[in-house]
């Protein structure tokens, strides 16, 4: 998700090193957003979370057993709960630990021995009254709702805000336990609807339900999720490349008749997202769409959905071509996002159009399964007027920022665009799957991911991504005719910038590939003065006709 939220931070046109708080970001935001020395030494494997939420008074209570392994040993540990919550205790080995707090850090002095190797677990019992959603799921926290029968309806949404906001853990993308337990106590008359699978249900004598969900892969941490309401629920089952996977649909109970028609396209999603993403990455936990008082959320392997049960995005098509209204945008948009997102997950939130750019151009992928190449390239072409250019899509490293929303359309298009350039769909489509298997179940870093694509296609992509995803600047060819000789070049680029591309000469003319680079070239063939030279609009760039004629 994440489709529209601003982060008021100031972002400064460099890449900067973890560690040191970049101008314009404070104290509070290394912490959280940089691999610190409380964090460094250790390595989260289980999450054993158990949560009490009580809707009338909007509180909850709770403790999360985390067991982590020793990487090197260190007796100061950092654990991230948000405020307004509090920690009652934190406990190791039956002892009771010190710890104080830095804003919404807490830092443990650990008693027992830490050596490497050793697991270890720390349990931290907090309570207190979560931030509330402003604006979910942008703007996140805990959504306390009544849905149009007036009964309760409760979740959580906080990307980017952090699963710090209502249980304690260690909040950095790139730490994933390998396994979650997510045990949920309502008040008896709600349904919980969490990630993974459901273990067990206990009624407790002070009329409260217990609903112990299982994670049986990583994830994720901003993808832990709460649903809590009036549910219906039915299933089905897909066969894909790793067997039988499960369908489970969760829609509010006076949803259901509408929920079996419109959520049929899950499996559509799946088919095509399998075929050229490869096989969808949590077999073990099920497939989920469960319906949310938000527009919706890419929780792993238990989809959020709030789209109404209509196609577009809320009713409308986002890439202006008509093809986005012929499917739901948030069953195909967060879905994808559990190849490239929750599958693949970036290790900075920097780099969130890891998650965001191939989920946008997954969009069109679908479009392409369901309505042609033609369709689908149409679909991320009209996209385009939705990008700002305003900065650059990476953000600065090492505290939790953002980057421009860019990262979805622009992003989509440079996908698009280093497709034109692999100009082979097969070879384009065993490197969308190689990426998911060879980062299978990883948290990455952009070089790893550019690096990659670089080394599959054959092709030196380092301008490429340098220019789209580090820079506001379009790729601008700039040509001339002079006596029936064109000459080209690129401008408004990053310094080595040779991006090979299609351009036509004539309205009738096909496309032919030229390879311009930062200096003039002349062509050896002969065009007409009055050309119009035309860009392959499957390009992101754009065409301008300088006034003057360029230096003999
Ligand atoms: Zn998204």
């Amino acid at each position: 998700m994440r489709r529209t939220l601003v982060l008021g931070c100031l972002v400064l046109p460099t890449v900067v090193v973890a560690q040191r708080t970049p101008k314009g970001f404070t104290h509070a935001d290394t912490l959280r957003g940089s691999n610190g020395p409380g964090r460094a030494w250790w390595d989260a494997s289980f999450y054993d979370l158990h949560v009490a939420v009580n809707p009338a008074d909007s509180s909850i209570y709770g403790y999360n057993a985390i067991t982590y392994r020793v990487i090197k040993p260190s007796a100061r540990m950092q654990i991230d709960l948000q405020v307004p919550l509090e920690v009652d205790s934190m406990m190791q080995d039956g002892q009771r630990l010190e710890f104080n707090r830095d804003s919404n850090a807490f830092f443990v002095a650990l008693k027992a021995a830490q050596p490497t190797g050793a697991r270890k677990t720390i349990s931290v019992y907090y309570h207190g009254k979560p931030t509330a959603a402003k604006r979910p799921p942008w703007d996140g926290g805990f959504i306390w709702q009544r849905d149009s029968l007036g009964d309760r309806w409760v979740a959580t949404a906080n990307e980017g805000f952090g699963a710090s906001a209502w249980w304690p853990n260690k909040d950095y993308l790139a730490d994933e336990p390998d396994s979650q337990r997510i045990a949920i106590t309502m008040p008896d008359s709600m349904t919980d609807v969490s990630n993974g699978r459901l273990r067990s249900t206990t009624h407790n004598a002070d009329g409260t339900t217990t609903y112990e969900w299982f994670v049986a892969e990583p994830i994720n941490n901003y993808n832990v999720e709460v649903n809590a309401g009036h549910y219906a629920h039915f299933s089905d089952t897909f066969d894909g490349e790793k067997g039988k996977l499960t369908l489970d649909f969760w829609p509010l109970a006076y949803h259901l008749d509408t929920a079996k028609v419109q959520f049929q396209q899950a499996k559509s999603m799946l088919e095509c997202f399998e075929h050229w993403f490869g096989p969808y990455p949590w077999y073990k936990d099920g497939y989920k769409l469960i319906e949310a008082p938000h527009l919706g959320m890419e929780h792993q392997s238990g989809v959020a959905y709030g789209n109404h049960f209509k196609n577009g995005y809320a009713g409308h098509d986002l890439s202006g071509t008509g093809w986005g209204m012929k499917w739901d945008f948030i069953i195909v948009h967060e879905s994808a996002h559990e190849w490239w997102g929750n599958n693949i997950t970036a290790k900075d939130q920097a780099d969130m159009w890891i998650h965001e750019s191939f989920a946008n151009y997954a969009e069109g992928i679908y479009t392409e399964c369901r309505d042609g190449k033609q369709a689908g390239a149409e679909y991320i072409i009209g996209s385009r007027t939705r990008i700002q250019n305003d900065r650059p899509i990476i953000a600065p490293y090492g505290v939790n920022a953002e980057g421009s929303g860019d990262m979805y359309y622009k992003g989509g298009s440079m996908l698009h665009t280093i497709r034109q350039l692999v100009n082979d769909d097969e070879k384009w489509r065993r490197m969308l799957r190689g990426l998911q298997s060879t980062f299978w179940h990883q948290t990455v870093t952009a070089a790893q991911i550019e690096n990659y694509m670089s080394r599959q296609a054959g092709i030196d992509l380092s301008k490429v991504f340098q220019q789209y995803l580090r820079t506001n600047k379009v790729p601008t060819l700039e040509y001339t005719i002079d006596h029936d000789r064109l000459s080209y070049r690129w401008v408004d680029v990053v310094p080595g910038f040779a991006m090979p591309v299609r351009v036509a000469f004539g309205p009738d003319a096909s496309y032919e590939w030229i390879k311009p680079t930062t200096q003039w070239t002349k062509a050896t063939r002969r065009v007409g003065n009055d050309t119009a030279v035309r860009v392959d609009p499957n390009f992101y760039a754009l065409l301008r006709a300088p006034a003057a004629t360029p230096g003999k």
